[in-house]
């Protein structure tokens, strides 16, 4: 009983520390970065400009790295419970909107004719996993594109389809999805689908991908439907 109240302790003090990082240490990186940034400006020296620079790129990584483990982390730990699908998707679909504005993407939602669904995970969990997979359709398109998300039920399952317009992936790629900082992109992390992917493991679910080089990805999530039982 003792060690089972200590592991529950420790994984507390796990779940706290993540939610503090995220919340504590991303302030003081965005001070930094300004700072740097206006040093990386002073055109009196080559040579600080050249340090400014590196150290922004640095910043960023770090910064990068919290998002993709910790963007919806918070300070309480987390319990399995029963989430309704539609509702989470619009709330990471809302979130990610700034992003999504920047980049010229447009979030195509049809969610809504399904009545309720819900399924086991852990909120914050889920929610990441989401946004990491809608980032990267996100970063995919290099134009103005969109990303469809649909929601799809079938008799146990629940699917949700995430399809964007972006530049694609080859076999390969998509064989290395989920390993840990396989990125293709300059300033990835690699880390994203590792997150999603175990994520989705965790809830007993599955992901099929399919991809046209040029044209575009399709995620699908498979998750089992928790079947409600009032009494
Ligand atoms: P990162 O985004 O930091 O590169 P991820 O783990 O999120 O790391 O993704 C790993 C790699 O998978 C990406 O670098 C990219 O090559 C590929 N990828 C993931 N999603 C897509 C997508 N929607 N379209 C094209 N490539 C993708
Ligand atoms: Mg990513």
């Amino acid at each position: 009983v003792l060690e089972k109240l200590v592991k529950a302790e420790k994984l507390q003090i796990v779940s706290h520390l993540a939610a503090s990082i995220s919340h504590e240490v991303r302030n003081p990186l965005t001070v930094t970065r300004g700072y740097i940034q206006m040093l990386s400006e002073d055109v009196s020296s080559h040579t600080k400009v050249r340090y400014a620079n590196i150290a922004l790129k640095e910043l960023d990584r770090a910064t990068d790295v919290i998002n993709d483990y910790l963007t919806f982390a918070s300070i309480s730990p987390e319990n399995t419970e029963r989430l309704r699908v539609s509702e989470e998707i619009q709330h990471v679909v809302n979130s990610i909107k700034p992003l999504a504005n920047n980049n010229g993407t447009e979030l195509k939602l049809s969610l809504f004719e399904d009545g309720a669904f819900y399924i086991m995970g852990e909120r914050k969990k889920f929610q990441q996993c989401l946004f990491n997979i809608l980032k990267n359709g996100i970063e995919s398109m290099d134009h103005a594109g969109k990303i469809y998300i649909h929601l799809i039920h079938a008799a146990s399952t629940i699917q949700i389809k995430i399809q964007d317009q972006g530049i694609g992936m080859t076999q390969e790629q998509i064989y290395r999805l989920g390993e840990p900082y396989f990125t293709t992109k300059n300033k990835g992390t690699g880390l994203g689908m590792m997150v999603s992917y175990s994520v989705i493991k965790s809830m007993d679910g599955t992901v099929h991908v399919s991809s046209v080089q040029g044209k575009g990805t399709c995620f699908s999530i498979n998750l089992p439907i928790h079947k409600y039982e009032p009494n």
